[in-house]
């Protein structure tokens, strides 16, 4: 197969965040696991009826923020990491 002129995996990379970007209130969390289920990075985790992040959450993060949007008791806050950290686009 021809080699393709431009290497795609060096097109985004990720810087990883020096702040936290989703945070989740205990306080809220009924451990549904939503969360879980939806992540397709399999970031979370329930232990004990309450829904956890993997410490290394922000060097794999795809920033997608399905675990927000599926959670039906507000429990996760989701933002985007600071400028020139998370997700970066090389090109395009
Ligand atoms: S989706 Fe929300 S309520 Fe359900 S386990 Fe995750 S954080 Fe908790
Ligand atoms: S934003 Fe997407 S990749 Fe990141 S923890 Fe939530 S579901 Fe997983």
């Amino acid at each position: 197969m021809e080699k393709h002129p431009i290497q795609k995996r060096q097109l985004v990379k990720v810087i990883e965040s020096p702040v936290d970007f989703i945070k989740v209130d205990q306080q809220k969390c009924v451990g549904c696991r939503n969360c879980v289920i939806i992540c397709g990075m399999n970031l979370w985790k329930v232990s004990d009826g309450k829904a956890a992040l993997a410490a290394d959450y922000r060097r794999f993060c795809t920033e997608c923020a399905s675990c927000f949007t599926v959670c039906d008791y507000d429990a996760i806050e989701f933002t985007f990491p600071p400028p020139g950290y998370g997700v970066v686009y090389e090109k395009g």
